[in-house]
């Protein structure tokens, strides 16, 4: 079966979160079930840098304002077509957003680009290229299905993923000619969202099949408070609509072969983190204290997020004698909080903003705890990832964090299950008793030492999901 993903940014060539690290690591995993996949990504500077030496197997004259090339080749183990727009992806910044933070006035046509490109690749556009299914990730691809819908015959099977419902890619009603769309399209049956255009609820509404990132998530968006003003379509669709956890690339995130560590280390060896730790611990000038239990954070820094609720507990963390170690970036006024809040208890809160691959990997092998206290997470990678790492994964109860860590409750500690701690509701105060719950446990060196242990043997690799997103994909072509 062949499978072509359309995607906005795809690891290792770019890549601003979760979406980035699924569509680089699905493909592989893919090839165990038969499936052949190749990822169209746009044409940024970065893709094209690492993008060798691609042949050109298609010009198009005027893609949405300008010439474009439709690159083919391999790049970072992927098959790839890369999509060379310079007027729409050859600038300086990033994939959504100028170097300023502000968000591209072009993305409308830079995203409908990519989807016709997909849509038409779905058509044959590429000689002896025929992929059965069209996966489109978040609304950068939603127009695809659309796209593909429109015209009649033989078409591939679609399938739409949510990565994050949170971004719906909305735009005004007036680009409709110049999107491409018919205007018959214009319609609550079509494209009209709220009297503009939606790529995601496009996406939702024409796909085949829906997946999202965790079953808890596709529980969530079905709900007046989860479903972002999409819960209605969503659940006319339900019965398309499934969940499919996200694997990690284990090979890339690997203790005993992790080029970022300070000592690399495995399961049995859990005792050689405190190396790590150590060294976490300089990199972030914080005191060099064992016996603090450290907590980690490696995040976009944003209101989903929930971490201006670590503000708020910074006193109480600092009292019961934790450390803290945060990695992120966004959202302005946090920088500045968590920057300053470096500068207020040093030696005890450390803080690096912006973006660091390495130091990511060094926190989860030097930190005691990851917190992770989500207002809504879809899936969620870095708890996946602490697990593997031997750091103690402290989350909230929601969508994909729910499903993936089994809170060290009496029973699940007793039966050796516990992986981590949840919480619930998504408040300063549970997140501090939570904290304090997770000290007790760090506290008594076997108990947490089985926490470790539990958590490094779950499985987080990708077989699982490959083989869930195949069942997806043979039903969305009818393939049995
Ligand atoms: P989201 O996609 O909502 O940002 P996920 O947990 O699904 O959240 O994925 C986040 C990914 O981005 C993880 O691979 C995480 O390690 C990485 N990440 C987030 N912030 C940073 C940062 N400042 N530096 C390095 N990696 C980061």
């Amino acid at each position: 079966m062949k499978v072509l993903a359309v995607a906005s940014e795809v690891f290792p060539l770019v890549k601003t979160g979760g979406l980035a690290d699924v569509a680089g690591a699905l493909p592989r995993a893919l090839v165990r079930e038969g499936v052949e996949t190749r990822t169209l990504v746009p044409g940024y500077p970065a893709v094209l840098k690492q993008a060798g030496p691609f042949e050109t197997a298609h010009r198009f004259d005027d893609l949405f304002g300008g010439p474009a090339r439709l690159l083919a080749g391999e790049a970072a183990g992927l098959a790839l077509f890369v999509l060379d727009a310079p007027h729409l992806y050859g600038r300086p910044g990033g994939p959504y957003a100028g170097p300023d933070g502000a968000e591209w006035p072009d993305n409308a046509q830079r995203f409908a680009a990519l989807s016709w490109a997909a849509a038409r690749l779905g058509r044959g556009l590429v000689e002896a290229y025929a992929p059965d299914v069209v996966h489109a990730h978040d609304w950068q691809g939603g127009l695809a299905p659309a796209y593909l819908a429109f015209e009649g015959g033989l078409r591939p099977g679609t399938v739409v993923t949510i990565h994050n419902l949170a971004h719906q890619g909305v735009f005004p009603a007036g680009l409709l000619d110049e999107l491409r769309l018919p205007p018959s399209a214009f319609a609550v049956e079509g494209v009209e969202y709220y009297g503009q255009i939606g790529f995601l609820k496009a996406g939702l509404y024409y796909a085949d099949r829906i997946t999202t990132v965790s079953p808890t998530y596709a529980r969530e968006i079905l709900t007046d408070e989860g479903g972002m003003g999409l819960q209605g379509l969503l659940r006319a669709r339900g019965s398309v609509l499934s969940g499919i956890v996200n694997g990690i690339d284990v090979e890339v995130w690997d203790p005993a072969n992790d080029p970022h560590l300070h000592v690399r280390f495995d399961a049995a060896h859990i005792e050689a983190r405190s190396a790590n730790k150590a060294a976490l611990q300089d990199r972030l000038r914080l005191d060099r204290d064992p016996d603090a239990m450290l907590l980690g954070v490696i995040s976009r820094l944003s209101w989903q997020k929930g971490l201006d609720l670590v503000l708020e507990t910074v006193p109480a963390v600092l009292a019961g004698g934790a450390q803290l170690a945060l990695l992120g970036a966004g959202d302005r006024q946090l920088e500045e909080s968590f920057a300053q809040a470096a500068a207020s208890h040093p030696g005890r809160v450390g803080a690096f903003i912006g973006y660091d691959e390495g130091l990511a990997h060094l926190i989860q092998a030097g930190c005691d705890t990851l917190l992770v206290p989500s207002r809504f997470e879809p899936c969620g990678l870095t708890q996946l990832f602490a697990m593997r790492y031997g750091a103690v994964p402290l989350v909230a109860r929601v969508g994909g964090l729910a499903d993936t860590v089994v809170d060290a409750s009496a029973a699940a500690l007793a039966s050796g299950q516990a992986t981590g701690v949840q919480f619930t509701p998504v408040t300063r105060a549970a997140l501090e008793e939570a904290i304090l719950r997770a000290a007790g446990l760090w506290q008594d060196a076997p108990l947490w030492r089985g926490i470790q242990a539990a958590g490094m043997a779950a499985t987080v690799d990708w077989s699982g999901p490959a083989r869930e997103y195949a069942r997806v994909y043979r039903a969305a072509a009818e393939i049995p």
